[in-house]
């Protein structure tokens, strides 16, 4: 049996003040984040909205969930209702669909621009192409229901912590170029999600301000 609340414990124990740390709680049962929850934490992410929309009324409510997973518009609308955060904005599309859904439903919705830096041909998050023409002139306007609080990310799928390193830059130097420019009157540009189990240490030296950690508090994910 996977040992929750002292993992918990350890991990949280390596994050530093400032740092907000979410437990990535796909694919692991209510009981295992109840054991987490016992143990104090209060910020969970999901990566489907069905087993968000499963695990969110099954659980206190004043836990605060993010969702991190590829999200299709047309499941926008399921979860909203049960999210303070969407980390993982992937396209101008996707946030427009957010935007007028919460303005539906007369709400504001917190997200995060998710971009690739990455150089393994994954697919998650915005090209830079794409990200660049949705935010070297991003207008508010445009998206009255979401407020952009920020940027997410992931390294390299490797070993070589150089490269790693070397991606997390990029999206810290992306991050204060656009706190600096379009986003420069909108304070509420403040977070840059990095770093999962294997390579936070490192997400966190190059400025990570929230880290995303399922595997070292919840164990091995049973797909
Ligand atoms: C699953 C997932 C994580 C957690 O990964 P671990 O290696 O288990 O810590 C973090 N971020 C995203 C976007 C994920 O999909």
């Amino acid at each position: 049996m996977t040992d929750v609340a002292a993992n918990l414990n350890r991990v949280a124990a390596g994050i530093p003040e400032g740092v907000t740390l979410v437990a990535v709680s796909k694919f692991h049962p209510v009981e295992a984040l109840r054991c987490a929850y016992d143990a104090g934490q209060r910020v969970f992410a999901e990566s489907r909205a069905q087993e968000l929309a499963a695990k969110a009324p099954a659980l206190p409510d004043d836990i605060e969930w993010h969702f991190i997973g590829h999200l299709q518009t047309n499941k926008v609308r399921s979860v909203i209702p049960h999210v303070a955060l969407i980390q993982s904005v992937d396209s101008a599309r996707l946030l427009q669909a957010i935007s007028s859904e919460a303005v539906k439903l007369g709400k504001t919705v917190d997200v995060l621009l998710e971009v690739n830096v990455s150089a393994d041909g994954t697919k998650t998050g915005m090209s830079p192409e794409d990200f660049a023409a949705l935010t070297d002139e991003y207008d508010p306007k445009l998206y009255p229901g979401v407020r952009v609080r920020g940027l997410m990310g992931m390294a390299t799928f490797t070993d070589d912590r150089t490269v790693v390193r070397r991606d997390f830059e990029a999206l810290r130097q992306l991050f204060e170029k656009l706190r600096a420019g379009a986003f420069a009157s909108a304070p509420e540009f403040d977070t840059l999600s990095m770093g999962m189990s294997d390579d936070r240490d490192i997400a966190i030296d190059c400025g990570s301000t929230m880290v995303r950690v399922g595997t070292d508090i919840f164990g091995q994910r049973e797909y």
